[in-house]
């Protein structure tokens, strides 16, 4: 009996894919699915070091797609961007993750949210205002929100881009450099906007203890961060060796990956926080 509801719940699961296969969709059902409100937030958890504590969450968005599963956004934010749509998406997540982050503070959690920004967000110029706006309906100050902007996004950098990312920080905003060590940014770029976060890509961080080049590529970015003033972030923790290193050799601020959370939905942190309260190295 204990067999057939075990094979039960399996054949249920399985009719549904959990995650769609990779495959590419087109820009009619990109739109449609972003349009249809198929998109959902999951929520990774970013910590202090050498703490541990929880100082914010990075909003990933998925598609909660009717056939496929669940999709990962590698398999459609390209092709929202290519087709003028990841503005639409953009401020859906951004909306989404503001009325979350109201209701963690309503349970005395202060978390804040990081969301992921495009460039054609920062070419749209009463984004700022949207931005402000929201939060401002939403009931969450502008100090908990904290825009990732990719380093090879900030190559194609007209002046306005420029001026919106300092409009934002002048209204209190964070502003992180994402994937850092990808792109190809210059020094001046990173001198004229008023970041506050460089976050050093994931694959210079997961076994940077065993592998001299991205050992190095990890201490020269942190050390220019620092001399600018900035938080130094890692993102792909994936194991106790990467969290020590961070910690004890490079001195990094920020910790995110799999070894603390994987991202989830907003209804899962709670759970998640008391587990990682058991577990967080000391
Ligand atoms: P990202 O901003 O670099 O986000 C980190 C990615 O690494 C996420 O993939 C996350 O699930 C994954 N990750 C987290 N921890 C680990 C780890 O320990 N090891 C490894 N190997 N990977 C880890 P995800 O969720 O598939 O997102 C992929 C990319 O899609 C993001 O990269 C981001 O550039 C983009 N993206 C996600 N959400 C949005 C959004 O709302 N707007 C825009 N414009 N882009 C988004
Ligand atoms: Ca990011
Ligand atoms: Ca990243
Ligand atoms: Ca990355």
């Amino acid at each position: 009996e204990q067999l057939q509801r075990i094979l039960e719940q399996h054949n249920s699961l399985s009719a549904l894919p959990l995650y769609s296969a990779r495959k590419i969709y087109s820009v009619e059902e990109v739109r449609r699915g972003i349009r249809g409100g198929e998109l959902i937030n999951h929520y990774q958890p970013k910590v202090r070091l050498p703490s541990g504590e929880v100082t914010g969450v990075e909003v990933l968005v998925r598609w909660q797609h009717p056939e496929d599963g669940l999709v990962l956004p590698d398999q459609f934010i390209d092709t929202a961007e290519e087709h003028g749509l990841i503005d639409e998406l953009t401020r859906i997540v951004l909306v989404k993750a503001l009325q979350d982050c109201w209701h963690w503070q309503q349970a005395n959690l202060s978390l804040s949210i990081a969301v992921n920004i495009s460039i054609s967000n920062l070419n749209s110029v009463d984004y700022p205002d949207f931005i402000v706006q929201s939060a401002k309906e939403a009931g969450v100050d502008l100090s908990n929100v904290v825009l990732e902007v990719t380093e090879s996004q900030l190559m194609h950098n007209p002046l306005t881009v420029l001026d919106i990312l300092t409009r934002l920080r002048l209204k209190n905003i964070t502003l992180s450099i994402d994937d850092f060590g990808t792109g190809h940014s210059s020094l001046t770029q990173l001198r004229d906007i008023p970041f506050n976060e460089l976050k050093v890509d994931a694959g210079f961080v997961h076994d940077a203890c065993h592998q001299p080049a991205r050992r190095a590529i990890l201490e020269a970015s942190f050390d220019m961060a620092r001399r600018l003033g900035m938080k130094t972030a890692a993102e792909g923790v994936e194991n106790l060796d990467d969290w020590r290193f961070l910690t004890m050799q490079v001195k990094c601020d920020i910790a995110q990956g799999y070894f603390i959370a994987k991202p989830m939905p907003a209804g899962e942190l709670f759970d998640w926080m008391q587990e990682w309260e058991a577990r967080r190295p000391s």
